[in-house]
């Protein structure tokens, strides 16, 4: 599942910002996993909450949009694995949809509308292409290199 959420958290460990309000799940759904790995973006506004151990290996993919954004991916499939994307502190997620060189649909690379920094991209049609979405490891800090990563050029 994947789970777009703006203001309060309804999920007890994700006990951040209790103040906020207004909750608009883009896909409504059962239950955050047991045991997660929680991301930010560089003002923390955006918290994206993944299943835990992470995806390995990473991909740092150099493609013309990647290497420009210096993302190194992680591969989830909210079919089977639930990601939340949780919006706080006045901070949105912007979209960039990128339609080139593609027959399956855009791509959405989603970032944190004030610091900017790109936490993920996924389809905006998800029966399209094999199910599954990119979340940027980078934010996850210098820890990230530590891990083991391959490189592709799409
Ligand atoms: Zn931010």
């Amino acid at each position: 599942m994947f789970y777009h959420r703006t203001g309060q958290m309804r999920i007890a460990q994700m006990a951040a910002a209790p103040s906020t309000k207004t909750t608009d799940a883009v896909m409504a759904g059962t239950s955050e996993p047991a045991e997660t790995l929680k991301l930010t973006c560089h003002c923390t506004g955006i918290t994206i909450s993944l299943p835990h151990p992470p995806p390995r290996p990473l991909n740092e993919c150099r493609c013309s949009i990647c290497f420009s954004y210096g993302a190194l991916w992680g591969y989830y499939y909210p079919a089977r694995e639930t990601v939340i994307v949780t919006e706080s502190k006045g901070c949105t997620v912007d979209s960039y949809y990128r339609t080139d060189g593609d027959r399956t649909g855009a791509l959405a690379f989603q970032r944190c509308s004030r610091c900017g920094c790109v936490f993920a991209w996924r389809r905006t049609d998800p029966t399209k292409g094999s199910g599954k979405m990119g979340i940027n490891f980078r934010l996850m800090g210098e820890d990230v290199m530590e891990m083991k990563r391959i490189v592709s050029y799409k």
